[in-house]
């Protein structure tokens, strides 16, 4: 028996989803078996605390297309995600979320523009962000703009909801960083790319899964892995203040000299606070990118594999070379 290879690997990253887990993935199943002769679905549990792992076991029963991945802890979704590309065999690969708000109904129009129009990277881009806290969308705002501004890209409205062609994952594999962040990566590595814009529906059940430390967390290492610019901004901000206290330092003696010099202590007090403030936050930042070469060079795994379970038939094909995915597609009909 030899291995035939899915055409379409599709990556789902799950955390505590156990209530419409089941409900979600046969959807997303439905839509690929509509569209693919082969697929697999990956799903990725991140750690869940309820009982989403017992749900995809007993999913994987009547869904011989399913591969599921179980971290052996919350390592967060960027990492979560890491184990499903790095897990994908596909010859195109589609990462989404597992909450419905990434819209199944638009992979048949992805998976068009890969096979026909030759596209290798097809990003779904958010029109509009959909039910959100009004704080998180200007958080978003102002996370985007200053990444545009510091790094040059400009992933305003992007989603992790995206199409790869199999040699944009393997260029994505050799990125080593153990720190990463998938929208800014895949942006990075360039090849024949579009959109298409979607309007994010609301969430298939609970609240979103990310907190704003989380949220804050993940801006300052898509900042810090993508730009050295606040570095810079340290050297500039250095200089400006050599030339004030060039000019400020001429005035004082030339009053001292003059025999007019201020008294009180205001000046000195305003300076000594300013120049603190600015010394504590340029510390702060070489901090941010010292603490982001602690962890490269640690070298840690990305993520820890505590089960992992594959339909071992779903993908096989024979010495006469028919494929296992009659198979498959009978199984899943059940
Ligand atoms: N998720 C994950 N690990 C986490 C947080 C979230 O795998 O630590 C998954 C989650 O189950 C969902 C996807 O990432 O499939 C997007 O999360 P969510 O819907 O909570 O975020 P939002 O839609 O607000 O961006
Ligand atoms: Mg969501």
């Amino acid at each position: 028996m030899k291995r035939s290879l899915p055409e379409l690997s599709v990556i789902v990253p799950v955390y505590n989803e156990a209530a419409h887990i089941a409900r979600s993935l046969r959807i997303i199943a439905d839509t690929l078996k509509s569209i693919a002769a082969s697929f697999e679905l990956i799903v990725v549990d991140d750690g869940s605390r309820d009982r989403t792992w017992e749900q995809l076991v007993k999913l994987s029963a009547d869904l011989p297309q399913l591969t599921t991945i179980r971290l052996s802890r919350n390592f967060g979704k960027e990492l979560a995600l890491c184990a499903g590309m790095e897990h994908a065999r596909g010859a195109a690969v589609i990462v989404m979320d597992g909450d419905l708000q990434h819209p199944p109904e638009l992979i048949p129009q992805m998976v068009r523009l890969w096979r026909e129009e030759g596209f290798e990277v097809i990003e779904c881009v958010k029109e509009n962000r959909g039910e959100e806290a009004a704080g998180k969308k200007l958080g978003a705002q102002v996370f985007y703009g200053l990444l545009s501004y510091l790094s040059g890209y400009k992933l305003q409205g992007a989603s992790d909801f995206k199409l790869l062609d199999a040699k944009v994952v393997e260029s994505w594999r050799e990125m080593p960083e153990r720190v990463t962040f998938f929208r800014g990566m895949t942006a990075w590595l360039g090849y024949k790319r579009t959109t298409i814009s979607f309007s994010v529906p609301a969430r298939e059940e609970g609240a979103s899964r990310w907190n704003l430390f989380n949220l804050i967390k993940l801006a300052v290492q898509a900042i810090v892995s993508f730009s050295t610019i606040p570095l810079r901004l340290v050297s500039i901000i250095g200089a400006l203040f050599l030339v004030g206290s060039i000019a400020l330092g001429i005035n004082t003696l030339v009053q001292k000299l003059q025999g007019t010099a201020v008294t009180g202590f205001t000046t000195v007090i305003l300076l000594l606070l300013l120049i603190g403030s600015f010394l504590m936050i340029s510390l702060g930042i070489i901090g941010e990118y010292i603490a982001a070469i602690y962890h490269e060079v640690k070298g840690r795994p990305r993520y820890l594999i505590a089960d992992k379970h594959e339909n071992a038939l779903a993908y096989t094909r024979d010495e006469t070379g028919d494929s296992g995915d009659a198979f498959a597609a009978a199984a899943l009909d059940r």
